[in-house]
């Protein structure tokens, strides 16, 4: 069985010679499997594709693709998977935040049948405010959505080649791997583990992007936006509705009388903002069309090098 280390990594130098000297430790103590390692170079800007060749001219199993700019790791988790040849893949983060010593109890995992296994952190450590809203989002998620999340558990996961082979069949241009994972459903066991520190370097991980990606999470597998505008929508028209009545009722009995000001720019104030509020929304969903439509590649590979597929692959490729 051959079991493939999947490593996206954006600016890791600091901490990637680190990364492979415990994970090669680990998987070495490992007997029964053959592994190999599959690292992405997401377009980094500083060593980390020369530490990577030299990684790949040292070892056999070592093998790299290197995008042509920075794609983000969900691309570089897409263009891995693609490429895995192997029975089982893990994917973990350069960073030594996924604990290669879980890869053991994860193959475990796989004899007693299990399709994946997703290993579940804990929240340990992590800023409060973040966390907060961390919990808020799969709240939210798991109540509008057609998929369950879990709180914790992220891209940390092994998975054999039926799950691979699923995950790969969505095709979409924006990838929500969190939401994908669950969507495609198999048999999945999860195990948790403390939250670690970052061996070294610093988390490619801002606030406004986290938000952002937690967006294009809720629009990626949840219309539920869209019909809470047609709702407001609803319950909008059904009290001016009652209010005209209202209102002509009032007129016939005690005649017309003289509006008040505020109450009428309130009023205005008020549905310009819901109208904008669901335009927005509606926005939203009108721009994952787009980018979808015009089926632009999720990555584009700069150099590669893939063992035992082809010898050696270089120069510009599409994919
Ligand atoms: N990463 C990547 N492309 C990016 C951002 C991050 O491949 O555009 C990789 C990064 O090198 C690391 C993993 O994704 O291996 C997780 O990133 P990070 O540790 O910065 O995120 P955090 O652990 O803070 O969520
Ligand atoms: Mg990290």
């Amino acid at each position: 069985m051959r079991v493939d280390l999947i490593v996206p990594c954006f600016n890791e130098e600091q901490v990637l010679p680190l990364f492979w000297e415990e994970a090669f430790r680990t998987v070495s103590e490992i007997p029964g499997y053959e592994f190999g390692f599959l690292f992405v170079d997401d377009g980094s800007k500083d060593r980390t594709l020369a530490i990577l060749r030299e990684l790949a001219d040292e070892h056999p199993e070592v093998s790299y693709i290197s995008f042509s700019r920075n794609f983000g790791k969900e691309a570089a988790m897409f263009a891995a998977l693609s490429h895995t040849k192997a029975d089982y893949a893990v994917i973990l983060d350069a960073d030594l935040q996924h604990p290669p010593a879980l890869i053991a109890p994860m193959l475990g995992a796989m004899e007693e049948g299990y399709d994946c296994c997703t290993a579940i952190r804990s929240r340990k450590g992590d800023p409060k405010l973040r966390t907060w809203f961390s919990r808020k989002f799969y709240q939210l998620m798991n109540r509008i959505s057609d998929v369950q999340l879990k709180d914790g558990a992220g891209d940390f996961r092994m998975m054999n080649r039926k799950m691979i082979d699923a995950v790969l069949s969505l095709q979409e241009v924006s990838r929500f791997s969190k939401g994908i994972f669950s969507y495609v459903g198999f048999r999945n066991k999860e195990i948790s583990y403390e939250n670690v520190e970052r061996a070294a370097g610093t988390s490619k991980w801002s606030f406004v992007k986290l938000f952002r990606y937690a967006l294009d999470g809720i629009t990626a597998f949840s219309t539920f936006p869209l019909k809470f505008a047609a709702f407001m929508g609803g319950c909008f028209s059904f009290a001016a509705f009652v209010y005209l009545l209202v209102l002509v009722i009032k007129t016939c009995i005690s005649g017309i009388d003289v509006p008040g000001y505020a109450s009428t720019i309130a009023l205005i104030l008020l549905l310009g903002g819901v109208i904008l509020l669901c335009l927005g929304i509606v926005g939203e969903y009108l721009a994952k069309i787009y980018t979808e439509i015009k089926r632009r590649p999720v990555y584009l590979i700069g150099e590669s090098r893939l063992k035992e597929r082809e010898p050696e692959e270089s120069g510009p490729e599409e994919d």
